[in-house]
């Protein structure tokens, strides 16, 4: 197949991943009501069943209505009464995930999985959290489990067709293997720079961890693409040269230019660590201020001036407005706000609480609670700080002053 064949799955897959997570919830969730109503009519003779059946289908309620920890707390109800099932378990690992508890969420899926093979919902969510890890082979196993399972199932079926290409795609691919990293490359002729890409990223991997104040274990996925092909292959302008969407993307031309390659790798890591931090719940303005801030400190990089190598999808700090398909220099000073208001909450809460407000992200309902109990200090008053700097005529903006590189 060749490369230009995969732009469309590509594209696909992008689009999917970011959505696949809800898709899971909202159809599972009307799954588990079904079993629910079933139990409660199938175990009307049994008291101990009709309670179970009754915390079940409150617990899909509560996951429906986005109340995770109550949800989790009602399976575990069901489950005291029931013993272990795997509907059951699906749900309460739904919650783990919603979260932040993706390990626990896993480990209950599995659990759920052990316990019943023929379970369509599990294999689904399954397919779902797979594909998210990027591990697109594993998730054409589920797939392929649930649609047999359950053949009338289109989002599953719609899955199906954009990771099998995927899987073809990726073993056509080489991987190098470095501690932190799985770097996938394609010829002889890339070899030498997934092996640069992996050393630097390394070293990004110990600096980036030092400003963060974060170490994760596993390894990162990396994509390196020859060529153009990086546009196509995920659909991005000709300017991009890498992305984060769960996994790095880089041209290869990109690593190769010295001058260039450490800006991008740290850059594209911190995306990578921040959405681990957060499981991906922190607002665009932080993830893309964060990768500038360290960018920046790491690699020396001025002021926003890579900031319009990346792609739309951008959100203003002050409004929160989306810039996605807006006029460059919108992004550009979208990019620019990002990162003078990460410079500002550096400066005034340091880079321990930072990093204690993205782990908060990760299991609050909003970003308002996890800011505030991180910070000690709610965000508006913080936002019309900085705004109140910036409108100052002249003299040094003290709070953002002392983190401001040259
Ligand atoms: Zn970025």
């Amino acid at each position: 197949m060749t490369v230009g064949g995969s732009i469309e799955w590509r594209r696909r897959w992008r689009v999917a991943s970011l959505v696949a997570c809800g898709l899971a919830v909202e159809a599972v969730v009307a799954m588990g009501l079904a079993w629910a109503d079933q139990a409660a009519v199938q175990g009307s003779g049994a008291s101990g069943e009709q309670t179970a059946a009754l915390w079940a289908k409150a617990a899909w309620r509560l996951l429906e209505r986005g109340d995770a920890r109550a949800a989790g707390q009602a399976f575990a109800a069901a489950g005291q009464v029931t013993g272990e099932r795997a509907e059951l378990l699906v749900g309460a690992a739904l919650a783990s995930d919603r979260l932040g508890d993706e390990e626990g969420g896993l480990r209950r899926l599995n659990r759920a999985l052990e316990l019943d093979n023929e379970s369509a919902a599990a294999h689904r969510v399954a397919g779902f959290w797979a594909e998210r890890r990027g591990d697109v082979r594993e998730a054409l196993g589920h797939y392929q489990a649930a649609i047999r399972l359950d053949p009338n199932d289109a989002d599953v079926r719609d899955r199906l067709a954009s990771v099998r290409p995927a899987v073809r795609f990726e073993e056509t691919l080489d991987r190098l293997y470095a501690p932190h990293f799985v770097v996938q490359f394609r010829g002889d002729r890339d070899r030498a720079t997934a092996r640069v890409a992996a050393d630097r990223l390394e070293v990004a991997y110990t600096r980036v961890g030092e400003l963060l104040l974060a170490f994760p274990d596993g390894a990162v996925p990396v994509l390196l693409y020859p060529g153009d092909d990086l546009a196509g292959a995920t659909d991005s302008p000709r300017w991009v040269r890498g992305l984060f969407d769960g996994r790095i993307h880089v041209a290869a031309d990109a690593v190769r230019d010295a001058g260039a390659r450490d800006a991008l790798l740290v850059h594209e890591y911190t995306h990578a660590v921040v959405h681990r931090l957060s499981h991906g719940r922190a607002p665009t303005w932080l993830q893309e201020g964060l990768a500038l801030y360290c960018e920046r400190r790491l690699a020396g990089t001025g002021r926003s001036d890579r900031s319009d190598r990346h792609r739309g999808g951008m959100v203003s700090p002050a409004s929160t407005a989306s810039l996605a398909d807006r006029p460059s220099e919108e992004v550009s000073r979208a990019y620019r706000e990002s990162e003078s208001m990460v410079d500002a909450l550096a400066a005034r809460y340091g880079r321990e609480r930072i990093h204690r407000l993205l782990r908060a992200l990760s299991s609050a309902d909003r970003f308002d609670t996890a800011f505030e109990a991180s910070m000690g200090e709610p965000f508006h008053v913080f936002e019309a700080r900085v705004l109140a700097e910036r409108r100052r005529p002249a003299g040094p903006r003290v709070e953002s002053a002392a983190s401001r590189g040259k």
